[in-house]
């Protein structure tokens, strides 16, 4: 008799750090457990760090053996870890298909922010960005999301226990407008108490200009928002922002103003970002036309000199040139 040989298909465990609130809570419901035992466990992974579901001592011993059997808290490996002099860390995490995406923390006084990337890669190809250059991969999943920010306070952490995220950003690779889900599910275990407990006002998502996303976000989340802008008007933004051919800067303005009228916060104001770019936007008139058009927008503007990369031809702006830029500015 012919014996066909069995193929024996490991089944893969579900990630908890796929989860956000609702979804954990659901699961421990769906496993006959009371919904609250989802919030306990969010706890001690995000708030507390644990990840052996040993030291989970609140949980009863067969939800233990449950966790370890049917599920997994699983990370992204750390392949390169620098740090600058001024004490700006970068890392490279590469991900289980091979794919590596970037994270950066940057410490500012009592302030640490994060930055957070959203997908691999980037479909939008703006042309001063790097990422953008590399065309796109696929987006992130939400546990690919978070665990950026479990990994670098830990990582962080083993060198001074005291080293604190602050805030964070999603300005990574990416443009989080268009993971739409898993980082709206990333960024609330961000803000939330079972979760890392970060201020609302001090968890930014910036886009660069997904109008209908952003009208979808005033429903469903508080955080503070970056308009990645870098141009005064739409002749020359279609140039470096392509997207703007599709959501002109009056549509992205407006849809702004909208998500800041849909916020419980009366005080929130958006951040505008302009990446300065030597001879391509950093003049004198254009700050004058960046100021009229922002008059009554409330924002502040955070101008960034361009930092050079190989396959772009711009160069960086004289420190000359932006403090001109920056005088006109209002
Ligand atoms: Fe780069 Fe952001 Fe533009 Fe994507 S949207 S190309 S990540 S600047």
């Amino acid at each position: 008799m012919d014996i066909k040989p069995i193929k024996i298909v490991a089944k893969k465990k579900l990630n908890l750090l796929d989860f956000d609130q609702q979804a954990m809570r659901s699961y421990f419901e769906s496993q006959g457990d009371k919904a609250f035992r989802g919030s306990q466990v969010l706890q001690w992974i995000h708030q507390h760090g644990i990840t052996d579901f040993e030291q989970m001592t609140n949980l009863s011993k067969l939800a233990r053996q449950h966790l370890a059997e049917k599920t997994c808290i699983h990370f992204p490996e750390p392949i390169i870890d620098k740090t600058s002099t001024d004490g700006t860390r970068k890392w490279l995490f590469k991900l289980d298909d091979g794919n590596a995406i970037e994270t950066v923390f940057i410490p500012e006084g009592d302030r640490g922010t994060l930055c957070v990337s959203s997908q691999v890669g980037c479909a939008l190809n703006c042309s001063f960005c790097s990422t953008g250059a590399m065309g796109f991969n696929r987006n992130l999943s939400t546990g690919e999301i978070i665990a950026q920010v479990w990994m670098a306070r830990d990582l962080l952490q083993k060198i001074n226990p005291d080293t604190k995220i602050t805030n964070v950003v999603m300005m990574g690779m990416g443009e989080p407008l268009l993971n739409f889900d898993n980082v709206v599910d990333a960024t609330s275990l961000m803000m939330e108490d079972f979760g890392y407990g970060i201020s609302k006002r001090r968890v930014t998502l910036s886009t660069s200009g997904v109008v209908p996303n952003l009208d979808k976000l005033a429903g469903v989340s508080e955080m503070s928002l970056a308009i990645s802008l870098h141009a005064p008007n739409d002749e020359l933004r279609n140039e470096l922002v392509p997207i703007n051919r599709k959501y002109p800067i009056a549509q992205l303005l407006e849809s702004s103003r909208r998500y800041i009228a849909a916020q419980k916060d009366t005080h929130i104001v958006v951040t505008i970002e302009y990446t300065l770019i030597a001879g391509v936007n950093d003049s004198v008139d254009q700050a004058r036309e960046l100021s009229v058009l922002l008059k009554d927008f409330p924002c502040k503007i955070n101008l960034i000199p361009f930092n050079p990369f190989d396959l772009s031809d711009y160069q960086k702006p004289s420190n000359n040139a932006v403090s001109r830029f920056w005088q006109v500015l209002p």
